[in-house]
């Protein structure tokens, strides 16, 4: 999917939900975008300082926090990365299989997984309010390399 098409895409759900996409937002939002592994909030800084100086820590958080807030990436926990989601229009329970030799996520949506799992924690009596499954190993193009 072209970068073009996405940030076109991310646009008009701002402008749904009357959220303002400043241009330090999309800088980030194509940072992202041009990537298809997770990128660290530092990574993201040093690229974003070669357009934007001035740019702080502050600047990557406040902005990945924007673009959380609006359902665009997902956080990596396992690395401490973010990713962009590519199916960001509906909200959707996400698994992701993380490969640990180029770096590729992959998303999962799987709704029975999802479900499983906050009928188990219910179960026991556990309120989840944020669920991650995270899977590493190696994806199809890595295998045999
Ligand atoms: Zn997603
Ligand atoms: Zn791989």
């Amino acid at each position: 999917m072209s970068t073009e098409s996405l940030v076109s895409r991310a646009r008009a759900i701002c402008e749904q939900n009357g959220a303002r996409f400043t241009a330090i937002r999309e800088k980030v939002f194509r940072l992202m975008a041009e990537n298809q592994g997770g990128q660290g909030a530092y990574d993201l800084l040093e690229q974003l300082k070669q357009t934007e100086p001035a740019a702080k820590p502050a600047t990557i958080y406040r902005a990945l926090e924007f673009l959380t807030e609006q359902g665009f990436i997902h956080k990596i926990e396992s690395s401490n990365a973010f990713m962009l989601c590519h199916h960001f229009e509906k909200h959707h329970p996400a698994q992701l299989l993380i490969c640990d030799a180029c770096g590729n996520v992959t998303e999962l949506h799987s709704t029975a997984l999802h479900t499983e799992f906050s009928k188990q924690a219910a179960a026991l009596g556990f309120h989840i309010h944020h669920q991650t499954i995270e899977a590493r190993g190696k994806c199809r193009n890595c295998i045999g390399n």
